[in-house]
C-alpha cells in the first residue's frame, strides 16, 4: 500500500468487473476515491466489485456500457459526472483480444479488438476531456501493453491497438497539458488474469523464461502505478508510457 490519499477525487474505470480493472477500482477506493465500476458482459461480476468496495466502507457504483459504442462511452461519462457531480479520473482499461496469426486474422477479428481496446479509450477521452479542463486538473490512464511497445506473433490486431493508445496518449497529453490535466500510459507485461490464464503451461514456462525477475505480474502491481499516476507526486509526469513487466522488455 502506497499511502496514497486520493480522498474527494472521482473516478471511471473501464472495464472494471473483473481482471486488472477490477483490482484498479477496489485500489482506487481504497485511496480514497470515489469510483464509477463501468462493466460490458459481466453485471454480476461488476455488482460484486462494487459490493466488496462499500463493504469495506468505500464509494462505489455501476455504470454499464459497451465502450466502443459512442453512446455509451458519452453515457459512462454522463452517469458519473451526474452521479458523484463531478470526474476526476478517467482509466481507460476495458480490453478484448482475439490472438490469430495475420494469415488467418479476419477483419471482423481485427476491428472488435480496435474497436474495444482503442475506440472506447478515444470516446471515453471525448467525452471526459471537456470536465477536465473545464477544471482545470485531472488524469486519464490509458491501459496499453508492452505488446503495444515490441509486437507480438499472432496479436497483430491488439498490437496495433496497444501502440495506438501510445499514440493516442502522447496526442492527448500535449493537447491538454496547458490546462493541468496529465494523460500518460501502461504498458504491463504479462499480468495474472484471465488472459495469462488461458495460456499452455509449456507457454507460461517459455514466457517466464523471459522475465528477468522470474514471475508474472498481478494486478495489484499495475494498480499500484494507477494510484501513483493519479496522485500529486505525479503532477507533472504527461505523455510518458510506465511499462510494468518485471524487465521483460528492458
Ligand atoms: P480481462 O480479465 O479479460 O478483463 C477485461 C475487462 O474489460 C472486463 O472487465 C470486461 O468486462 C471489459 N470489457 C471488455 N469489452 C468491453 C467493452 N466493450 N466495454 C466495456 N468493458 C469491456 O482483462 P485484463 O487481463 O484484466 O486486462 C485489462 C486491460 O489490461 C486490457 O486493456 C488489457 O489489454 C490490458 N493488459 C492486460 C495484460 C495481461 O497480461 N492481463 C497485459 C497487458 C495489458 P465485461 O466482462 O463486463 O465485458
Amino acid at each position: 500500500m502506497s499511502g496514497i490519499d486520493l480522498s474527494g477525487k472521482i473516478a471511471l474505470v473501464t472495464g472494471a468487473s473483473r481482471g486488472i480493472g477490477a483490482v484498479v477500482a477496489c485500489r482506487l477506493a481504497e485511496a480514497g476515491a470515489k469510483v464509477g465500476v463501468n462493466y460490458h458482459a459481466s453485471a454480476d461480476a461488476a455488482k460484486m466489485v462494487v459490493s466488496s468496495i462499500t463493504d469495506s466502507g468505500g464509494e462505489a457504483f455501476l455504470v454499464g456500457g459497451d465502450v466502443s459504442q459512442e453512446e455509451a462511452a458519452e453515457s459512462a461519462i454522463k452517469q458519473t459526472v451526474e452521479h458523484w457531480g463531478n470526474i476526476d479520473i478517467l482509466v481507460n482499461n476495458a480490453g478484448i483480444n482475439k490472438d490469430r496469426l495475420l494469415m488467418r486474422m479476419t477483419p471482423d477479428d481485427f476491428d472488435s479488438v480496435m474497436d474495444v481496446n482503442l475506440r472506447g479509450a478515444f470516446l471515453c477521452c471525448k467525452y471526459v476531456i471537456p470536465h477536465l479542463i473545464k477544471q482545470r486538473s485531472g488524469r486519464v490512464i490509458n491501459m496499453s501493453s508492452v505488446v503495444g511497445l515490441s509486437g507480438n506473433p499472432g496479436q497483430a490486431n491488439y498490437a496495433a491497438a496497444k501502440a495506438g493508445l501510445i499514440g493516442l496518449t502522447k496526442a492527448v497529453a500535449r493537447e491538454v497539458a496547458s490546462r493541468n490535466v496529465t494523460v500518460n500510459a501502461l504498458a504491463p507485461g504479462y499480468i495474472t488474469t484471465g488472459m495469462v490464464d488461458e495460456l499452455t503451461e509449456d507457454t507460461q514456462a517459455k514466457i517466464l523464461a523471459n522475465i528477468p525477475m522470474g514471475r508474472f505480474g498481478t494486478p495489484e502491481d499495475v494498480a499500484e502505478s494507477v494510484v501513483f499516476l493519479c496522485s500529486d507526486g505525479a503532477s507533472y509526469i504527461t505523455g510518458q508510457v510506465l511499462t510494468i513487466d518485471g524487465g521483460m522488455i528492458a
